[in-house]
């Protein structure tokens, strides 16, 4: 079995490689690394071998490690769906929120984020593929919910995230590139193109993802 510092050592190998094939430099692709159901000793294990963003999925255990980790100068991302009576805890614990689709949560967030800390810094997730059984705005609703986070002055409106339709990822990467540079255009805050996992980094990468949500690859098979 591999270690998780040689999966990451490898991980960050293959973002290397993937900018360099799109023509993009690697410090333009950061690695957010997935941590969700694996111990804090996994965790341990890939912060001394560098990496400091961490992606969680589910908010009892975002608060937990947070709090066990909290002497490590760790950037915790909240990428799970957001249930609107949990987000007293990712206000808490969370730096970045990837997931938020509506704005009764965003409202929420930035109502309970506190006014001594640095503000949220957030993506808005967007249902790409369109389907029903999927969480995330609508293409059609982005551009208002975009304005309302904007307008939010404990939340700061980084960019858009998506899960594409399992097998399918590359239309959908495309159709997120094409947002992404028309949000840019009208929010200056916008830095963030958060897509790719670790079966689609490369094709994410090609399509202008700047950050990647990579689990599997670093951390093994969930079960
Ligand atoms: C689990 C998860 C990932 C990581 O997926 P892997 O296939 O394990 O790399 C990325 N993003 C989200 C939103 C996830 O839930």
């Amino acid at each position: 079995m591999s270690s998780i510092a040689d999966n990451l050592a490898n991980v960050l190998t293959s973002i290397e490689q993937a900018s360099c094939d799109s023509q993009r430099t690697a410090n333009s692709v950061q690695l957010l690394a997935v941590s969700k159901t694996k111990p804090v000793d996994d965790i341990n294990a890939a912060y001394l071998a560098g990496q400091r963003q961490f992606g969680e999925n589910y908010v009892q255990e975002l608060a937990s490690k947070a709090k066990a980790l909290s002497e490590f100068d760790i950037i915790w991302h909240f990428i799970g769906p957001i249930q609107s009576n949990k987000t007293r805890l990712i206000a808490e614990y969370a730096d970045w929120v990837h997931s938020i689709d509506r704005e009764k949560t965003a409202k929420r967030l930035n109502e309970q984020r506190a006014v001594n800390i640095t503000p949220l810094q957030v993506c808005l997730q967007v249902n790409i593929s369109g389907e029903p059984s999927k969480s995330g705005v609508t293409v059609e609703q982005l551009d208002s919910l975009a304005a309302f986070v904007d307008a939010c002055p404990h939340l700061v409106l980084r960019g858009i995230m998506c899960i594409p339709e399992k097998g399918n990822s590359e239309p959908s990467f495309v159709k997120m590139q094409s947002l992404f540079k028309q949000l840019q255009q009208k929010y200056p805050t916008i830095d963030t193109l958060s897509m790719g996992m670790s079966g689609d980094m490369a094709t994410a990468i090609a399509c202008g993802s700047t950050m990647v949500r990579v689990g599997t690859a670093i951390f093994g098979r969930r079960d």
